[in-house]
């Protein structure tokens, strides 16, 4: 089943195009990486398809609507810093905002939407922490909320922008898990990877991009050395590392 269809997507800042032309079908049930260096329109590309972002041209198609009226089947976990940590709010009520698709305007939030943020919390491991402010939650820890969150939700599509960065290999490995068990599920996880290393461990498919799309498709066939060098451009260290892994 086709999920989301992207068709010729540009997003521009300023006059200046963060995206060109993008095209994609992506389909249920599998892990995609989110390829290419910093500044190369990553989060663009998320923010293009959430349609938080005005675009400049093309279409985009969530289970074949307009990506507002699904926004409900889609969990959004934002890059770390894009989140202002030192807000006054504790790790349960940052977990219960996943309910609010759910709530009716001016809705409390019932009883099986409690004991669905507090499994959430539970499978995340946090649920000790739920009474704690999240300025006090290690980058670990605060990674785990954003993804109980996004299990509350109850989605079919999730959307994680570097969700790696600033974690332990513990927490690295237990959010994997999880992500894991959502696939298995039929659900379909994109997950933005600044790092090169575990990419053909992690994703079934990856989208390389560099402002254009470079290439998509399944890891084995994509993730290729020419690919990575049109992708990276001349940054020799990192296809230098990519030489070692591939
Ligand atoms: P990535 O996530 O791959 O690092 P981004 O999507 O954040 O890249 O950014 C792509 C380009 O768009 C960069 O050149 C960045 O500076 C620019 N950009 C991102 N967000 C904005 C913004 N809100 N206003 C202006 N330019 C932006
Ligand atoms: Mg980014």
């Amino acid at each position: 089943m086709d999920v989301i269809k992207v068709k010729n997507l540009t997003v521009t800042y300023n006059r200046k195009p963060a995206i060109k032309g993008i095209n994609l079908n992506i389909q249920n049930g599998r892990i995609i990486g989110i390829i290419g260096p910093n500044g190369a329109g990553k989060s663009t590309l998320i923010k293009g398809i959430l349609g938080f972002l005005p675009v400049d041209t093309g279409e985009v198609k969530v289970f074949g609507e307009n990506v507002n009226q699904v926004l409900k089947k889609i969990s959004y976990i934002p890059q770390k810093e894009q989140f202002d940590w030192d807000f006054p709010i504790n790790v349960y009520d940052v977990v219960v905002m996943g309910r609010y698709p759910y709530l009716s305007l001016f809705g409390h939030p019932t009883q099986k939407d409690k004991k669905i943020v507090i499994d959430a919390l539970e499978k995340v491991e946090m649920l000790k922490y739920k009474d704690t402010q999240i300025r006090n939650l290690s980058g670990g820890q605060q990674q785990r909320i954003f993804l109980a969150r996004a299990l509350a939700q109850e989605s079919e599509i999730y959307f994680m922008d570097e969700p790696f960065v600033g974690v332990d290999a513990k927490t690295e490995k237990s959010i994997f898990e999880i992500i894991k068990e959502l696939k298995e599920s039929g659900k379909t996880i994109l997950i933005v990877h600044h790092d090169l290393s575990r990419i053909k461990e992690y994703f079934d498919e990856v989208i390389l991009i560099n402002q254009t799309l470079i290439a998509y498709g399944n890891t084995e066939k994509v993730f290729t050395k020419e690919n990575i060098e049109k992708t990276y451009g001349g940054q020799l260290t990192i296809l230098q590392k990519a030489n070692q892994l591939l």
